[in-house]
């Protein structure tokens, strides 16, 4: 079913007012792999009445004022993505295509969107019902945080948004609590997962350095930061407050991860897998090609590379669907008029991080003090890809369904140290469900790179290489690795672009192509590398290329014919 987004819909359902608005900087596709229809669903599921608004027109009341004022709250949410990283490159120049939007066309979604529509909203509504901010751009942007855009460190955007309250990291526990204790006038104080503005700080919560100072000191800048992260896991964190103007954020401890069950539930709501008709006379958006027959099988990422923001926004737990769920899920692709037979992606953050975790981690939560794959794969982790190759059969085995890719990245270095299954998942990648080529992430190969990035080494790449080769060849197909490879990141000199270069041509034997030049983007330990100029976890200070010619520099030399 489509959440409804036109008042015409409202009658046929005869609802004659709404419990919450969605409001939204992408288009409104009716996926699972898109947070605010899955909020939606959520919320309609557990019997409040939802409607969406995408991509407002910001100079008019026509659309923000087309569904009514809602009874309970709003829902603002930039989109899947950060509405600065949607519209800008890395080297800042404005970007002119976007997936989200109907006909591709980069010109309905404002920067910093979720301020934009906050004040839409009060333009119109005066004294209106809370407004409540999610998705990524609100989460990764809920304590103070450095702006690569306007090269500062801003406040939470709670504040700069005028808004009530923020949901933070993957909201449907909190959302739906906090649309019941709004129902009943409840008190919201105590509630997990969310943040809001209080005029004093909180007696139990970690009282972080004010945004004055932080804004001002680097180094207190990045203690914060590591408090932050630190408390950041459900079984762990505690509540954080931080004084931002005369005020106080208040960030309460993040809420529970959903159960096996309860994940399955939400990933087999009524989605459509479509663009809203609303929307789609505008024109396709370009994202559902990849979505559309895509199936989602876990949450969360302990890889925690440094320029990454998962770990923040999803938590380092990693939790998984059932393979039953999943099976039952696609037997509904099967029966979609538009499925072809081709499922395009089964995975999650990393496609080999399904159904395994740390029993340690899953009694107590995540270490504070190490990671658990850099720099060597911790020992408590015990990877095991059995239950994925499983999981593959049965779907390969679904009558309907003519091939299943894999497109999600996967890690080499958990795959290798799996000795009981990794050369058995790799075999059934290889022989079922590359489309070609396969994608591995390795970022760079200059040891100095890798450590700033948590990525592993170089050797281990060789290793994954030489070993998907042998796989491919032992079945005469022609198949290849294509490498995802960032330029420029904190740490990065054009030297150890041109070592890369060399790696390339002489080890790998390809001329890259798959180059990006880093995004300092919020609340990540790279960000932070790039503003302080320092490493965080050593204190030594580190060359950052600031210069978008250089940066470019840094890009050319991988891609560049010479
Ligand atoms: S014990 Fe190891 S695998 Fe488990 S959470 Fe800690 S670092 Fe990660």
């Amino acid at each position: 079913m489509f959440i409804p987004t036109t008042k015409q819909e409202l009658d046929q359902l005869g609802w004659q007012a709404l419990d919450v608005i969605l409001v939204t900087g992408d288009s409104y596709v009716d996926s699972p792999f898109v947070g605010v229809a899955v909020v939606g669903h959520v919320l309609i599921e557990a019997g409040y009445r939802v409607g969406i608004i995408a991509q407002p027109d910001v100079h008019s009341q026509d659309d923000i004022a087309r569904l009514g004022e809602p009874e309970l709250f709003w829902g603002v949410s930039g989109g899947c993505m950060d509405s600065l990283v949607a519209n800008y490159t890395a080297t800042k120049k404005r970007k002119w295509a976007d997936d989200l939007t109907p006909g591709g066309r980069n010109g309905r979604r404002p920067n910093r969107a979720v301020i934009v529509y906050a004040n839409l909203i009060r333009r119109y509504f005066k004294h209106t019902k809370p407004i409540v901010l999610g998705g990524v751009e609100a989460s990764l942007r809920r304590i103070a945080h450095y702006d690569f855009w306007s090269d500062s460190v801003r406040r939470s955007i709670l504040f700069d948004a005028k808004a009530d309250v923020l949901v933070y990291g993957m909201a449907e526990r909190a959302v739906v609590e906090l649309a019941s204790r709004l129902k009943a006038e409840a008190e919201i104080d105590d509630l997990r997962g969310i943040c809001y503005i209080s005029p004093e700080r909180k007696a139990d919560a970690i009282e972080l350095p004010s945004y004055e100072k932080v804004a001002g000191d680097k180094r207190a800048f990045t203690e914060m930061f590591h408090t932050f992260y630190r408390n950041n896991d459900p079984l762990t964190a505690q509540g954080l407050c931080q004084q931002q103007d005369t005020r106080y954020l208040i960030h309460n401890p993040p809420a529970f991860y959903l159960t096996q069950q309860e994940l399955d539930q939400v990933y087999e709501m009524d989605f459509e897998r479509a663009q809203h008709p609303f929307y789609e006379r505008l024109g396709p958006v370009r994202a559902l090609e990849t979505i559309k027959f895509s199936l989602a099988t876990h949450r969360g990422c302990y890889g925690e590379c440094n320029f990454c923001s998962i770990a923040v926004h999803q938590g380092r737990t990693v939790r998984w669907r059932s393979a039953d769920s999943v099976v039952r899920e696609a037997r509904r692709l099967v029966a979609h008029p538009d499925f072809k037979g081709y499922i395009q992606d089964v995975g999650g953050p990393t496609a080999n991080m399904y159904g395994f975790e740390c029993q340690k981690k899953l009694a107590k939560g995540s270490c504070e003090d190490r990671r658990c794959l850099y720099p060597r794969i911790c020992p408590q982790l015990k990877p095991d890809h059995g239950p994925q190759i499983a999981l593959l059969k049965r779907l390969r085995q679904i009558k309907g369904v003519k091939k299943v890719f894999v497109a999600s990245g996967v890690r080499y270095d958990l795959l290798l140290a799996d000795k009981q299954h990794g050369v058995p998942y790799l075999r059934e990648i290889v022989h079922h469900h590359v489309s070609g080529q396969m994608k591995v992430a390795p970022e760079h190969v200059a040891e100095r790179v890798l450590r700033r990035m948590g990525k592993p080494g170089a050797k281990v790449l060789l290793r994954f290489r030489e070993l998907f080769y042998k796989l491919t060849q032992a079945i005469h197909k022609k198949q290849f690795l294509t490498y995802y490879l960032i330029a420029a990141h904190p740490g990065c000199t054009e030297r150890d672009m041109r070592a890369l270069k060399r790696f390339a041509s002489r080890e790998l034997r390809i001329r890259p192509e798959q180059v990006q030049i880093f995004t300092p983007t919020p609340s990540t330990y790279s960000s932070l590398m790039y503003y302080t100029e320092r490493d965080p976890f050593t204190g030594e200070s580190i060359f950052v290329e600031k210069e978008p010619v250089r940066k470019e520099r840094q890009k050319e030399i991988v891609v560049g014919m010479k």
